[in-house]
Formats: C-alpha cells, sequence, structure tokens
C-alpha cells in the first residue's frame, strides 16, 4: 500500500503534469471509486470544466485542488494509481475513471484492487482539527449534505515532515500512553501517511523495539524517533518511493526505495548495523521487522 512518501511522489509528478490543465469530461468506469458527491453521474457534472492549479498530499491522499478553490481528493490505497497518457492510448481495463483533458492527454485513475476513492468537496482550511476533537468518523456521510474539504481529515494526525511537528508534539503525543510503537506509528490518527514500511524503518533507524510501549520512552529515544522518522520519509520521497505491490508513479515506473530499505521484508538477512539476522513478528496483524540486536526487547517493568 503506497504510503507518505509513494503518495508524495505521485502528487510531485501530478503537479508537474497537470497544473493549468482542464477536465473536459468524466467517465467513471467503476461507480463505487466516488465517493462524494453521489450519485457519479453528478460528480461528472460537477468536475467538467475544473481547471487544475495545483496539486499537493494530505496524509496518504493525493489533493487536486481547482482553480474555483474546490478539491478532488484521490485515496490509492492498495492499487489505486493516477496516469497521464496521451491522446490515442489504447484503453486499459483497470481504468477506473478516465479524465479527458481539454489538451487531448487524458487523466486515468488506474485501480486493480478498487479500494481506491474518489472525492470532490468545497475547499477550505486543510487543516486537522485534531483527533479527539470535533468530527471523528472516518466515513464521510454521502448525503445531501457537502462536507467541506478539512472535514475529510478531522481524523487525522500530523503531518510527519511539517514544521509543525516538533519533537515536543511528539513526546505530547506520545504522552502516558501504553499502546506499542508499532501500532501507535499505523495508526493515521496518531501520525498521518506512516504505514508497514515506513514504521519499520523508522523504528530500526531510532534503535527501538516495536513492542516498546509510548509511556517507556525517555527523552533521548523521543528525540531518535522524531528524527529517524522524518528520515526515512525523506529518503523515501528523494528515491520516489518503495515499489513494492503495485504501486507506480505517474509515467508508469516503479520507484527506486525498496533496494535501500533497511529492515523491511528482510527477515534473516544480515542487519545493515550489527549483522545478526533480521526478525519477524505480527503486530497489529502486521508483519513486523526489526533487528533484535539493535532493538533490544522491552524488559517487563518491576513496581517501585
Ligand atoms: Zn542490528
Amino acid at each position: 500500500m503506497p504510503e507518505l512518501p509513494e503518495v508524495e511522489t505521485v502528487a510531485r509528478d501530478l503537479h508537474r503534469a497537470v497544473t493549468g490543465a482542464t477536465i473536459r469530461d468524466a467517465t467513471v468506469h467503476w461507480d463505487r471509486t466516488i465517493r462524494h458527491p453521489q450519485p457519479p453521474e453528478r460528480f461528472v457534472a460537477e468536475i467538467a470544466g475544473a481547471t487544475i492549479r495545483r496539486v499537493s498530499r494530505r496524509a496518504k491522499t493525493v489533493l487536486l485542488h481547482l482553480e474555483d478553490g474546490r478539491v478532488m481528493t484521490v485515496a490509492l490505497r492498495m492499487t489505486g494509481a493516477l496516469l497521464v497518457v496521451p491522446e490515442g492510448t489504447p484503453a486499459d481495463p483497470y481504468v477506473r475513471v478516465a479524465f479527458a483533458l481539454t489538451d487531448g492527454r487524458e487523466l486515468r485513475y488506474r485501480d486493480i484492487r478498487k479500494f481506491g476513492r474518489i472525492g470532490l468537496w468545497p475547499g477550505g482550511g486543510l487543516k486537522s482539527v485534531g483527533a479527539g476533537r470535533g468530527a471523528r468518523s472516518k466515513r464521510v456521510a454521502e448525503d445531501g449534505r457537502m462536507y467541506r474539504i478539512g472535514e475529510v481529515f478531522s481524523g487525522h494526525g500530523p503531518e510527519p515532515l511539517s514544521s509543525g511537528f516538533t519533537v515536543e508534539r511528539l513526546k505530547a503525543r506520545l504522552g502516558r500512553r501504553s499502546a506499542k510503537l508499532k501500532t501507535l506509528l499505523l495508526d493515521q490518527s496518531f501520525i498521518a501517511g506512516v504505514g508497514n514500511i515506513y514504521a519499520d524503518e523508522a523504528l530500526w533507524r531510532a534503535r527501538l523495539h516495536p513492542l516498546r510501549t509510548a509511556d517507556s520512552l525517555e527523552e533521548a529515544e523521543i528525540r531518535r524517533l522524531h528524527r529517524s522518522i522524518r528520515k526515512v520519509l525523506r529518503e523515501g520521497i528523494a528515491n520516489r518511493g518503495s515499489s513494492f505491490s503495485d504501486y507506480v508513479s505517474t509515467d508508469g515506473e516503479p520507484g527506486e526505495n525498496a533496494e535501500r530499505l533497511m529492515v523491511y521484508r528482510r527477515t534473516d538477512q544480515p542487519c545493515y548495523r550489527c549483522g545478526r539476522p533480521i526478525s519477524r513478528l505480527v503486530v497489529a496483524q502486521r508483519s513486523t521487522h526489526f533487528c533484535p540486536r539493535c532493538q533490544p526487547q522491552p524488559v517487563a517493568s518491576v513496581g517501585p
């Protein structure tokens, strides 16, 4: 599943490719891809004629900002991809929504497993209202009420690469929580955009065992975790993402970060830091990779 670096790569590529382009028409081949507005015919009617002002990312979602202030969201989920193809490109059975651009090109949303969702929303602040406050529902009602774009992300935690994501902020969020680090990093309401790959990479880099609890971290460990999260994500972006499963960038090319991963899917291979074989365990139903020497097991706490 594409995580922050993969989605950021898609957004940057798309920004270069379609800024200033106008959508002439859209064709929906799979109705359930359209999340909002409903029905899909209404989505098609509302997107026609829209000009794309810029493309960005929030959490694991691509945002196409339109000239009139509205925002189209594309959540790629498992196998979604956005491709820009020249006029006359043969049809593709996995294209769920096709946007014909007035310049003749086509912006295609391709999705083999069909988990991805596209929405069109009124504009407004993208600032998350923060987990635990305001509307937390992850599901946005499909009724007549128009949700503003900020509400779509109201349940999401901070962006780890934003200037607001400081050591202090991470420390405050870890607080006295007894949740395991791996579980927390995967929780989108705790921190946005991190998934299984970058959670494992960040914990290895920070030399923290995935089963350590948030409240067991010392100041220096919180600093290491903060630095590590940002570093693995920045490196992932620099390498255009890790191409596991079906992630491809907008030109159809896989990312280059997979070969550079330190622990993810390296079970039994030597740790790049100490040479010990990498171990695997399952946390929160997700396969988790770590070095048993560099990331020591949490010791059972002894009462006072
Ligand atoms: Zn090691």
